[in-house]
């Protein structure tokens, strides 16, 4: 009954262990000041809850154009950024052609395509895991995909790929998809050449990683015509009236925290770094994102496994190409990030004393 290509796969899972410090999402720490939610409740309150949603979320739009300094025409929202990456791969290119990412990355690329039927070309990121820019070239003459799917910075390594290596890498292709997920950490953007008709790049913003990951609003940012041209594949109501409102209240009146948390998020990330980078043994690779890889000279399972018994939950990415004994950290409130430096410093003493 089912597609021989959906038969093969295995619906995605996500990590759902509970633990007393959770850093393992990429989420922000911080949750809304009460003062807001009550503003929220208010708002919430004036919906007509019978009726359909805005398909086109003008208001939200508009207060995202101002936001990025484009224009309401350049962009298209989803339901996450995940609907708009199923966007782009069922409208660019045709089906048989394919699409193109570094591995490790985010695993969304590749499901998506799989569930499309679409190719995969998978290019393992070289030793200082940057673009191995060669193995891409060849990938992108000889297959001649029709997508290039970018995480910048990339998650779950937290670098940005070298750009000049990038620039000359996106004119081999014909779409590239800038996914700035970890913008507000970073600053760095493709978003001047995704307005821009005359060039061949996309950008992808979110919510999810700023303090809404509840809501599932993703943005895709490009020129109208490209715009215009994906609205003929978006779900009418795709993103909730309720989704709509509060990303608007929290967008206007609640800039001013989501400012602050962003920002002590990179202070905390610059700190625990640092503080990591002092102990004997722990290796941590430098992060653009809200989160970080650090190896240690144990098993990354056991780490995984004895942080976790401390009740602190990281990623354990070790079982991804080139990340051999790596784990992923995301960035917490500073407290949180104490009790993480403290339940590490009791897991390897522990380990160092059985080995
Ligand atoms: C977290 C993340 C997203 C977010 O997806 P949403 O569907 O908007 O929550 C997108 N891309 C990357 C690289 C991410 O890490």
């Amino acid at each position: 009954m089912f597609a021989r290509r959906i038969e093969k796969l295995k619906a995605y899972r996500t990590e759902t262990t509970p633990a007393r410090i959770r850093l393992s999402s990429n989420e922000l720490p911080y949750d809304l000041p009460r003062w807001l939610k009550e503003r929220i409740k208010k708002e919430l309150a004036q919906i007509p809850f019978n009726r359909y949603p805005d398909p086109y979320a003008t208001e939200l739009r508009e207060v995202l154009a101002e936001l990025w300094g484009v224009k309401p025409e350049n962009l298209l929202l989803g339901n996450g950024s995940d609907e708009l990456i199923l966007y782009l791969q069922t409208a660019v290119g045709e089906l048989y052609e394919g699409v193109a990412y570094p591995i490790p990355t985010f695993p969304m690329y590749r499901v998506v395509a799989d569930t499309l039927g679409r190719p995969v070309y998978e290019v393992p990121l070289d030793e200082n895991l940057d673009l191995d820019e060669g193995a891409f070239e060849r990938v992108l003459e000889d297959y001649r995909p029709a997508l290039l799917f970018i995480s910048y910075p990339n998650n779950p390594t937290g670098n940005l790929f070298s750009r000049e290596k990038l620039e000359r890498l996106r004119k081999k292709v014909p779409l590239m998809v800038s996914d700035e997920a970890y913008f507000d950490f970073c600053g760095e953007t493709y978003l001047p050449e995704a307005v821009d008709a005359a060039q061949n790049v996309v950008v992808l913003r979110t919510l999810s990683k700023v303090g809404l990951a509840s809501l599932r609003v993703g943005a895709l940012i490009a020129d109208e015509a490209f715009v215009k041209e994906l609205l003929k594949v978006k779900m009418p109501f795709n993103v909730t009236y309720p989704s709509q409102v509060v990303a608007k209240v929290v967008l206007t009146e609640g800039l001013e925290f989501i400012r602050w948390a962003v920002e002590r998020v990179v202070a905390e990330r610059e700190r625990l770094t640092a503080e990591l980078s002092k102990m004997e043994g722990v290796e941590v690779f430098p992060s653009k994102a809200n989160f970080f890889l650090f190896k240690t000279p144990f098993e990354a399972d056991a780490v995984h496994r004895l942080l976790l018994e401390e009740g602190v939950l990281v990623r354990n990415v070790s079982y991804l190409p080139g990340l051999d004994g790596f784990l992923r950290v995301g960035v917490g409130k500073p407290e949180e990030n104490d009790a993480f430096l403290e339940a590490l410093r009791k897991v390897l003493k522990k380990l160092e004393a059985a080995s």
